[in-house]
């Protein structure tokens, strides 16, 4: 099979042919018909994430061999399946939950595969949606799209279930309370539908860009509030009525981190998702005086997805924007995403004749 694969950090991606996958026990090999592109993509491609202070976390260091072919929202068609691969029959059109653990920790029992601590991401540790076929260790890691178009499926897999978790961690107890979003890319946008769907009713985005006041009003934000403002957080508070009793961080740098946390109510909490990195240096007194909780959350779990999937089957939850490139033009979607010149999310389609 052919994979667009990244050769090197920061170097284009390159079309190889690598071995046809054979599925053995109870994998299940899907042809890909549909793959997103994700910010943890360019992370990737870049070589690594950023810790703060000066450190890298680079990708090579944890285990990423290369040439690897990138990309964890994958949707397409179960193309074989092993001899112990219960559930699933070839043609079935499935959405690949990426996040697989190791099934046998604690976390993994409990559902929470994404919080395993030996977790071997399909698009990361293995190949991901830019082969044209992706191995998938068991059925259960794969879900029903139902009625769902395959490119908008796919996108459930990350930027869905990412969304979703942390909306989950804020722990909203009235559909009145503001919460805040932090940036309007695919991820907020995301937020702001599931917010939506889950009829909340008070939705706050902020961003550095005006031009995604539309699309987050259009998403189903509340108010939008200009990222650029000098005096951010008062207008934060302006928008949410008073100190803000939830947040969420998808930009994740030492800038948006401090005007969220200092402008939490007392029992308020900031959930970060974005990782663009930095640091954030708290009072502690000044934690104890105003309680606040700032908690990280990455990705989220095999339920969540399915959660996403059933409000998009509902017709509550909205669709995202979604630019669609053809696969061969991986590297250009890529560079896109780096550059910033997108709204919503990518999501390459694959030509599935060759
Ligand atoms: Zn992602
Ligand atoms: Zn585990």
């Amino acid at each position: 099979m052919k994979i667009w694969a990244m050769v090197a950090p920061r170097t284009p991606l390159k079309l190889i042919e690598v071995e046809d996958p054979n599925p053995k026990g109870t994998e299940v090999i899907v042809r890909t018909t549909h793959c997103g592109l994700c910010h943890s993509d360019v992370h990737l491609w870049e070589g690594g994430y950023n810790l703060g202070g000066g450190k890298v976390m680079s990708i090579l260091d944890r285990g990423v061999n290369l040439p690897l072919a990138p990309s964890h929202e994958i949707a397409g068609v179960v193309d074989a399946v092993g001899p112990n691969a219960d559930g699933v029959h070839v043609g079935d059109k499935r959405i690949v939950f990426p996040w697989i653990g190791c099934g046998k920790c604690d976390r993994c029992k409990a559902g929470e595969e994404n919080l395993c601590a030996t977790m071997s991401p399909i698009g990361l540790l293995r190949h991901g949606g830019m082969a044209q076929k992706v191995v998938v260790p068991h059925p259960r890691y794969l879900v029903d799209p139902g009625n769902l178009e395959l490119g908008l499926g796919a996108t459930y897999a990350c930027s869905g279930i990412t969304a979703n978790g942390a909306i989950r961690k804020l722990e909203i107890d009235s559909p009145e309370k503001p919460v805040v979003l932090m940036g309007a890319g695919g991820l907020g946008l995301s937020a702001v539908a599931l917010l939506k769907a889950k009829d909340h009713r008070n939705t706050i985005v902020v961003d550095l860009n005006s031009a995604k006041r539309e699309a987050a009003m259009e998403a189903g934000a509340t108010a939008f509030v200009d990222g650029t403002a000098s005096d951010l957080g008062a207008k934060i508070k302006d928008a949410a009525g008073g100190p803000v009793p939830y947040a969420i961080d998808f930009v994740g740098n030492d800038k948006t981190a401090r005007v969220l946390f200092d402008n939490l109510a007392k029992g308020g909490r900031v959930v970060i998702v974005g990782v663009a990195g930095g640091e954030l240096n708290l009072s502690l007194a000044g934690l104890i005086f105003v309680p606040r909780a700032i908690m990280g959350s990455v990705v989220g779990t095999i339920q969540d997805l399915r959660e996403v999937v059933a409000l998009a089957n509902s017709g509550k939850l909205k669709p995202l924007p979604i630019e669609r490139m053809p696969i061969d033009q991986a590297n250009q979607a890529l560079q896109k995403l780096i550059d910033g010149k997108t709204t919503g999310r990518i999501v390459l389609e694959h030509n599935n004749t060759d």
